[in-house]
């Protein structure tokens, strides 16, 4: 079985080597920085995180006196760590009773796998979970979650009602009751544009306020790690909306290019708490910053 970072290279295999192969017997001028600037470009890094690493390695290249193209390396992976160093954050457990955590993401994006994921991490941490089932869209959504519940040791609540903000208040209610550790609130998978269920996602926000005063404690996006630019219009959109405290980027292991990372730490810096790195349970690990620009570099 290949280990996590082994996936993930292989996930981010065409940006690695597009980044990788231009510095190979190069001369730093013009071209090297044009070739560069196309790499990260097709890395969905974005325009200005593209720009912004340009001119600072342009900098670094000029102050320190860099003659060698594997000097240039050395330089853009210290600049790309820095540059991803601030979205790296520990998902701090224990600092309330329950912690409260809401999941929001597009269909399709990885929100239920991820879910499971983080429910088997939490136990690994002593933690016990309870799962507000939110998605009150699809009733055969409710009854699967209901039976992986049960043999997940994860309590799960759902109602037939249909309102996501009712479940979400019972929740937390039970939560406190039973004295369970943490609570998340799943939520059907909505895209921004669709502006009542925006509505809906911020009336969930605040009723989960009124059953535990100062919750959630973390709302997290569940973003796929293949969608590109979107991604970052995603995570402006549901920021703005919700007020994000963290991201999880699934889907790493598949052909993603990794440069949405850059892209959200110049333009949207949330913390980036886990990454997806597979479909099996244990597939999600701590975001980490020089072992992703690693993955990227090396
Ligand atoms: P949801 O609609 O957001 O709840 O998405 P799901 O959790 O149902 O996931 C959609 C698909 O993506 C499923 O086939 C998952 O197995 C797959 N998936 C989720 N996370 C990952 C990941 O990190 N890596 C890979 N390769 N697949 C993933």
């Amino acid at each position: 079985k290949r280990s996590w970072m082994a996936r993930l290279k292989a996930g981010l295999s065409k940006t690695s080597s597009n980044l990788t192969l231009l510095f190979v017997g190069a001369k730093i001028d013009d071209d090297l920085y044009e070739e560069l600037e196309a790499a990260l470009l097709m890395a969905d890094a974005g325009v200005d995180a593209t720009q912004f690493l340009l001119d600072a390695l342009k900098r670094k290249v000029k102050d320190e006196k860099l003659t060698e193209a594997a000097q240039v390396k050395a330089a853009l992976r210290t600049l790309l760590t820095e540059l991803l160093t601030p979205l790296q954050k520990p998902l701090e457990l224990g600092r309330h009773q329950p912690l409260v955590m809401m999941i929001a993401g597009v269909n399709g994006a990885g929100k239920t796998t991820t879910i499971g994921k983080l429910a088997k991490h939490l136990h690994a941490y002593d933690q016990s979970v309870l799962l507000a089932a939110g998605d009150t869209f699809r009733a055969a959504a409710r009854e699967q979650l209901t039976i992986w519940g049960e043999r997940n040791n994860v309590t799960v609540i759902s109602q037939e009602s249909g309102d996501p903000a009712a479940v979400a208040f019972d929740a937390v209610h039970s939560a406190k009751a039973r004295s369970v550790n943490v609570v998340m609130v799943d939520t059907a998978g909505r895209l921004p544009t669709q502006l009542h269920l925006m509505d809906e996602l911020k009336k969930v926000k605040r009723v989960i306020g009124k059953g535990m005063h100062g919750a959630p404690h973390e709302v997290l996006l569940v973003i796929d790690g293949n969608t590109g630019q979107n991604a970052l219009a995603q995570v402006k959109a549901f920021d703005d909306a919700l007020q994000l405290t963290g991201l999880v980027i699934t889907k790493l292991d598949g052909t993603a290019k990794g440069g949405v990372l850059a892209a959200i730490a110049k333009t949207r810096p949330v913390p980036v708490y886990f990454i997806g790195v597979g479909e099996k349970i244990e597939d999600l690990q701590p975001f980490n910053a020089e072992e992703f620009v690693n993955a990227l570099l090396d």
